[in-house]
Parts: structure tokens; sequence; C-alpha cells
């Protein structure tokens, strides 16, 4: 039984997400301590929850301390199916987040699966659902893997109740990869999405990405959300260049100007061009694990280049470096940081 200490590093969700993820994958037993020990309430919050019944039902895990609060989780993992199955969170809790946390496993299935997710798509600290389809999913194309994600339904933190549906084809085999390099800029635009929320707060973040990236009209867009979708508001900047696509996040809140979001949005995305790096702070997070994965399957070293390693990162390439034989090396090149994963 792997012991991990759910308060190490930055003791976020993401270690509890990350270890059940690698339970499945290596078929090795977990137990999860002090759970989101440093959070304001600590233990599985609902979303948390979510995501071990969920690998549970995955899996046929034999799993102790799953209840709201709980700051210690068992899980023994059985053989990952894959297949259909549909996972409600029940409140806004992130469903890109669940996904994060069933991926791994899934790719690594004798069978395709197919997700029906309903949730929270565009939840702050949680990877918003266009980031998954336009830059999270190529990698894992490249991987070898098939993906495909559709959105029935936004859902906004707090109503929830949007809706997302995930087909995944297992690869023969994963292929690791070198990505140190974004290559030339092909297409760049803003999008804000707004439901139940003026219209004109969309005009006004658009017309501050605008001023900041030089973009035309042309590069701007506030795409078509139901009402019944909200309330809620988020901008995105999409960057997809040749070799990567990244995408910078804000989220609308009350008493927040449109400047004041989209202006968050402008600092992610100029932190990421200045540095030069293929990744930003987030993908290079995400993708850290199921590379990890193609290069325990394959025995060949992979690299990336990031803009930055943060802290949430650090920890969970901890994790990572508990289950599988695998060495996590950072090194500073110019502005950027490359990470190499090395079998151990
Ligand atoms: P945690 O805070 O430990 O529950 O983990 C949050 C997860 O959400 C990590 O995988 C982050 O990389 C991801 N995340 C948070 N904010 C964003 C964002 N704006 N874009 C993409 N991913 C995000």
């Amino acid at each position: 039984m792997i012991e991990i200490d759910g308060s190490a590093g930055e003791g976020g969700g993401q270690i509890l997400r990350s270890a059940l993820s690698l339970a499945m994958c290596t078929g090795q037993p977990v137990r999860v301590t002090a759970i989101r020990a440093r959070r304001s309430r600590p233990g599985l919050m609902r979303q948390h929850l979510a995501c071990v019944q969920a690998a549970q039902a995955i899996c046929d895990a034999t799993v102790e301390g799953a209840q709201a609060g709980s700051c210690a989780v068992s899980f023994a993992p059985g053989a990952v199916r894959g297949g259909e199955y549909r996972f409600a969170i029940g409140t806004a809790g992130s469903c890109l987040l669940l996904l994060q946390t069933l991926l791994p496993p899934l790719l690594l299935a004798t069978e395709p699966s197919r997700l029906l997710l309903s949730g929270g798509t565009h939840n702050p600290m949680a990877p918003p659902y266009h980031f998954v389809e336009r830059a999270f999913a190529p990698l894992l194309r490249r991987l070898g893997a098939g993906i495909e994600l559709k959105i029935h339904r936004h859902g906004f933190f707090p109503a929830g109740g949007g809706e997302i549906e995930v087909a995944v084809w297992p690869p023969a085999a994963l292929l690791p990869f070198d990505l140190t390099e974004r290559g030339a800029l092909r297409e760049a635009f803003g999008e804000a999405l707004v439901a139940a929320v003026p219209r004109q707060v969309a005009r006004r973040e658009l017309d501050a990405l605008a001023r900041a990236f030089g973009w035309s009209e042309a590069q701007l867009q506030i795409p078509s959300l139901r009402a019944n979708e909200g309330p809620g508001n988020a901008v995105l900047a999409t960057f997809a260049c040749e070799h990567v696509t990244e995408l910078f996040t804000g989220f609308g809140e009350k008493a927040v100007s449109a400047e004041r979001v989209a202006g968050e949005v402008v600092a992610q995305a100029r932190a990421w061009l200045a540095s030069g790096a293929a990744l930003g702070p987030q993908l290079a997070d995400q993708i850290a694990l199921p590379l990890a994965l193609a290069v325990v399957a394959s025995g060949r070293a992979a690299s990336f280049t990031c803009s930055e390693v943060t802290p949430h990162a650090r920890s969970n390439f901890a994790v990572i470096e508990r289950f599988l034989p695998i060495d996590c090396r950072i090194e500073a090149q110019g502005a950027a940081q490359l990470v190499s994963l090395l079998p151990g």
C-alpha cells in the first residue's frame, strides 16, 4: 500500500486526484491521509468525493473513507473497465477535474469509453472545458490516444448544470514526446462567454484583450449561450501555435470589473509569451502524468519546456514519482524551465 501525505507540498485536491489515477493505472492500492489539510475546509468536498466514487465505479475498487469531510481515503483498485459511464457531480463541481482523474486509467483500458459528465464546465481553479478541448486533448492525441469532447451545456460556478461528453479510444501503446518549441503562432483569438450576464460585459472584456494584444474585430467572439446556462462569465484567450495550442482563462465575478477579469488573462498570456516556452504552467502540470505513463510504457525519456513549474506542479510530480519508476528533472533554460521525465 502506497501512503501519500495529502498535506505535502501544495496540498490541494490534485494530490488525491493524481493518487487515484495512478493507483488505477498501476494497480497499486493507495492510502491518502491529511487530505487538503491546509485548505480552509479540509477533507473531501463534494468535488473530490465525486472523483473517488467515479474512480471506484470504473475499476470496482475497494474504498474506505469515501464520505464528505473525510481526511483519509484508502483505495484498492480492481481492473479498469472502459465503457459507457454517466457521472453527475450534483453541484458546480468541475466535470473537467473528474475527467482529469478518469482519463489516465481509461487510456490504458482494453476497450473505448464514452463519458457523460454533468456539473461545472467553467470553474475557477479548475481546467475550463475549452482548455481541455483545445490545449490538453491534442497533447493526449500526440501520445497516441483518441479523444473527442463535446459540450452540451455550459455550467458556471456556483450554479453548475453543465454537461460534457467525452469519447476515449485507448492507443495500442502510449508514445512519449519531446515538446520544447511552441513553433510559429498560427492563430490567436479572444472569446467572452456570457450567460445571463449583460453582453456589454463581454464587449468590455474583449476590448481589453484587443488593446493588449493588438487584435482586430475578426479575432473577437461572443459565443451565443442560453440565459439558463448561467449566470456566468469567462474570458478566454487562445494561441494556436505550430506545435501546441495554449489557452488562458479569466472568470467574471460580482464586484470585479470586466477590465480586471480580462487583465488576469492578459497577465497569464504575456508571461507565457515572454518565456518562449512551449507550455504554460497549467498545461505543464496536467500533461506530466499521462506523459510519465508513456515514458514508463516505452522506456523512453520525454521532455517539455514551460513558462513556470508551479508549487502545484512540483507536488504533482512528487506523487507521480511515488507510483512510477520515473525521475522528473527540472532545469532553467533561459526564461523557461525544461522538464525531463526519465525512465528510472
Ligand atoms: P487543485 O487546486 O489541486 O484542485 O488543482 C486544480 C487543477 O486545475 C490543476 O490541474 C490546475 O492545473 C487546473 N487549473 C486551475 N486553473 C486553471 C486554468 N485557468 N486553466 C487550466 N487549468 C487550470
